[in-house]
């Protein structure tokens, strides 16, 4: 093998090594955002937290399993008038809208649920909806 046939094996070898390892990043990564979304939401748009309370303690008060209720209250029965009043309900620096997503209360979640994101979802439908 002479010199240049070296040199282009090598590459050939160094870009199917580059390849594999992409590949293998991105199935890893597909399938753990696949996992995580099917954690946070049930098919019918529920959030699925127990309301086990084990993610108390958020430094701003916010009340994650109170707000998850309410939301999914209103994904059971679509009752808007409902949901509102019920958000209105909870003291203001208890509310979803207020978290400001230090990631904290996410890993004493024992459904691994995203609780930022999902109480995203919470202030925006409130938004929506009021
Ligand atoms: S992510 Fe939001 S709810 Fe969780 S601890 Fe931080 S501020 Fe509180
Ligand atoms: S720890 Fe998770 S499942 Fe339990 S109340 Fe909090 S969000 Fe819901």
């Amino acid at each position: 093998m002479n010199r240049r046939q070296f040199l282009k094996s090598g590459l050939f070898a160094a870009i199917g090594t580059l390849a594999l390892s992409v590949y293998n990043k991105v199935h890893a990564d597909i399938k753990n955002s696949t996992e995580k979304e099917s954690s946070a939401t049930a098919s019918s748009g529920t959030i699925t937290c127990t309301y086990c309370q084990q993610c108390e303690g958020c430094p701003l008060g916010i009340d994650i399993p109170k707000n998850f209720n309410i939301y999914n209250q209103f994904k059971a029965d679509n009752k808007k008038e409902n949901f509102i009043s019920a958000y209105e309900s909870i003291k203001e620096e208890n509310r979803a809208d207020k978290c400001v997503s230090c990631g904290i209360c996410k890993s004493k979640c024992p459904q691994k649920l995203d609780i930022p994101i999902l109480l995203k979802d919470v202030a925006e439908l409130y938004k929506k909806l009021s």
